[in-house]
């Protein structure tokens, strides 16, 4: 079915130091829905200081894409999940960031609780969010661009209100291209 990319087998959850079970586990039953492949959760690895940039107070989301080729996997997809900030040298922060050529990404969630903006705490839009952030860099590892429509997963999220207009599936064009 997904003739294109080698990567189709499955999909490895990693967690980078302490994730709520529940987080890993709802990722995980979605994720399933969602791309119809196997998903495990892998044990948690510690916190990426090879990573840090002291001087951003960030954590550099490739090194850690670049650190996922360790994993020694067949045929699976790596998403990361980590609980610390994450950017690229060109931009102040990323929600996450895909590998395409290996079918790795990765994922923060700091951005992505109401707390984080002074707002009350809302456990479920925390839990669809990420959902979404996961679906975004998994479209990306099937090669999927930036999509114009804005309810549409693949939608370039510049901020959480992007990432709350759109919705957890893919667009009819872009549902194509998956397949
Ligand atoms: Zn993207
Ligand atoms: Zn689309």
């Amino acid at each position: 079915m997904f003739a294109t990319t080698p990567k189709t087998q499955s999909l490895l959850i990693v967690p980078f130091g302490a994730i709520r079970k529940e987080i890993l586990v709802f990722l995980q039953n979605e994720l399933i829905r969602t791309f119809g492949f196997d998903v495990r959760i892998a044990r948690e690895e510690p916190i990426p200081q090879y990573a840090f940039n002291p001087k951003r107070n960030q954590y550099h989301s490739t090194k850690i894409l670049e650190w996922l080729k360790n994993i020694p996997v067949m045929d699976t997809r790596i998403l990361g999940i980590v609980d610390l900030d994450l950017y690229v040298p060109e931009l102040n922060f990323v929600f996450g960031e895909a590998d395409v050529a290996h079918g790795f990404c990765v994922i923060s969630l700091v951005r992505l609780r109401q707390e984080y903006y002074g707002m009350p705490k809302n456990e479920k839009l925390f839990l669809v969010r990420a959902l979404k952030e996961a679906v975004h860099e998994l479209g990306h590892t099937y090669r999927l661009g930036h999509c114009g429509d804005t309810r549409c997963i693949m939608h370039f999220s510049n901020s959480l209100q992007d990432t709350d207009i759109k919705g957890p599936d893919f667009c009819p064009r872009c549902k194509l291209k998956l397949r």
